[in-house]
């Protein structure tokens, strides 16, 4: 083998070389393109929740603010009108339809509805808690509102619905 041959044949591995190295160049830029755009997107997308932590449980209706007490009610109104009455009231006279001006009723029927939100859920209550749910919160509940004695007595005179001021009377 000459020198030249030699030279020939370095330089040809040299120009292997370079494109195995132009090769690898190309491919750290399109990696760094794709970490850049991962890293955008990861900055831009909201905060979430990690898989240990749980929804935090929605506080009872009287312990609410004055302005989330209004949306809580709206969403109680929206949930009694649309789902409770026509399912399992029924065009009923003892029930008063304007019943969210009765303290007593938006407190029962908010633990009603707290209740139904967590037995329902059955793979945390288990297969049980629909009819716990029936058995114990939403037939008491209906039972107490409907009552001779209870909140919307009053509201099946002549005159409609009526809040009865009874703690006031009897203090
Ligand atoms: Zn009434």
């Amino acid at each position: 083998m000459t020198y030249t041959d030699d030279r020939i044949a370095a330089e040809a591995g040299l120009t292997d070389r370079v494109a195995l190295l132009q090769n690898a160049m190309h491919k750290l830029g399109a990696d760094v393109i794709r970490l850049q755009t991962q890293l955008t997107d990861l900055a831009s997308a909201p905060a979430q929740r990690t898989e240990e932590e749980p929804p935090a449980a929605t506080p009872f209706i009287f312990n609410l603010s004055r302005d989330a007490y209004r949306g809580e009610l709206s969403a109680l109104v929206a949930w009694v009108d649309d789902f409770l009455v026509p399912v399992y009231v029924g065009p009923d006279p003892g029930w008063c339809p304007v019943w969210w001006e009765h303290h007593e009723a938006v407190g029962r029927l908010h633990a009603l509805r707290l209740a139904y939100q967590e037995l329902t859920d059955t793979a945390a209550a288990g297969g049980s808690g629909p009819g716990r749910w029936h058995r114990d919160h939403l037939d008491p509940t209906l039972d107490r509102l409907r009552a001779p004695g209870g909140p919307f007595a009053a509201c099946l005179s002549p005159a409609g619905h009526r809040i009865e001021r009874r703690q006031s009377r009897f203090a």
